[in-house]
């Protein structure tokens, strides 16, 4: 149970051993037919500027309809191929595509793309994010990765390289599910991210009677833009949590309160019928404060 504990829907009691694995193999299997297949195909949610309801950005959200499993969650299948290389290829496969489709919006939303702990651990994923904008055409500034604390845990000079590589390419760095790792702040410090997520987890308890969720919403808001880097708070479902978020010093929201997660076409079609307002200076020129 040790080597699989604490991933979620895979937990698995010691006497389930076997079949646990059978099944994590069974998911791999399918999950490479499913690239070949056409079975994977990216959701995108709006980030919105609470202000003024403008979106400014989609996270790109990989999804995936199996023919006999149905719809299988990332928080399912992701851990899986993490364990093999196939997160290399379901990453890339997620960067071209989320690439291609921004190149169809206006130039003022960008697209943020999941980029897994593995993949940053891996040489080649400079030239991977390189290949995806070159072929798209898309402006690097455009692109957002989003990575989790994880990423620091190998050697920091790598990391630090890597890091440096990617800013190099222009493209623009998010930490996403802060506060729910280690959450070292020299971390923020070794690291120039342009933004901060705040993991939903803090929004969920917002509202409860004792005010720390809120607090420390408001406390990461400032340190974010103290170090000069933008925040967006996930998760926001509920107009209360809204107000909280909103009081606290939140300028940018995805949430379901605004937007689920939405196929490629329905974004075209909001675009083309004017109710993806946009930010009439657009996000380039956003200011945390
Ligand atoms: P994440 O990157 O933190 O993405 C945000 C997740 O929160 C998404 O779940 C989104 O649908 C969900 N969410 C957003 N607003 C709300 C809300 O108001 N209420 C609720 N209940 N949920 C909300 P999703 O799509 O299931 O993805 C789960 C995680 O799977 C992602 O968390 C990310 O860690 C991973 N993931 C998804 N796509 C990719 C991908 O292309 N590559 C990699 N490496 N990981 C991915
Ligand atoms: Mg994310
Ligand atoms: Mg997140
Ligand atoms: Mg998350």
């Amino acid at each position: 149970a040790a080597k699989n504990g604490g991933r979620g829907q895979f937990r698995f009691y010691a006497t389930d051993l076997k079949d646990e694995e059978q099944e994590r193999e069974s998911v791999l299997e399918d999950l490479r037919e499913a690239l070949e297949l056409g079975q994977l195909y990216l959701q995108y949610q709006p980030v919105v500027s609470i202000s003024n309801g403008h979106v400014v950005g989609l996270e790109a959200l990989m999804r995936w309809e199996h023919p006999e499993r149905g719809f299988v969650s990332p928080g399912q299948f992701i851990p899986v191929a993490e364990d093999s290389d196939l997160i290399n290829n379901l990453g890339e496969w997620a960067l071209r595509t989320a690439c291609e489709a921004a190149k169809k919006w206006p130039k003022s939303l960008r697209v943020a793309v999941n980029v897994s702990a593995v993949q940053f651990a891996n040489p080649g994923l400079p030239s991977v994010v390189a290949n995806a904008l070159a072929h798209s055409g898309l402006e690097p500034d455009r692109l957002e990765l989003e990575l989790t604390e994880s990423i620091f845990v190998g050697d920091n000079d790598e990391t630090e390289r890597m890091f440096a590589q990617l800013k190099g390419l222009g493209v623009r760095l998010a930490l996403d599910d802060f506060g729910t790792g280690y959450s070292s702040l020299s971390y923020l410090r070794a690291a120039p991210f342009d933004k901060i997520k705040v993991d939903k987890s803090f929004v969920d308890s917002c509202t409860q009677k004792d005010k720390n969720s809120a607090k420390i919403i408001a406390a990461i808001v400032g340190l974010s833009n103290a170090l000069n880097m933008e925040t967006t708070v996930e998760g926001v479902e509920a107009f209360d949590q809204l107000e909280v978020v909103k009081s606290h010093g939140a300028k940018l929201v995805q949430g379901f309160i605004y937007s689920r997660p939405l196929n490629e076409e329905v974004v075209l079609d909001r675009i083309a019928s004017g109710e993806f307002t946009i930010v009439p200076d657009g996000p380039d020129t956003y200011r945390p404060d």
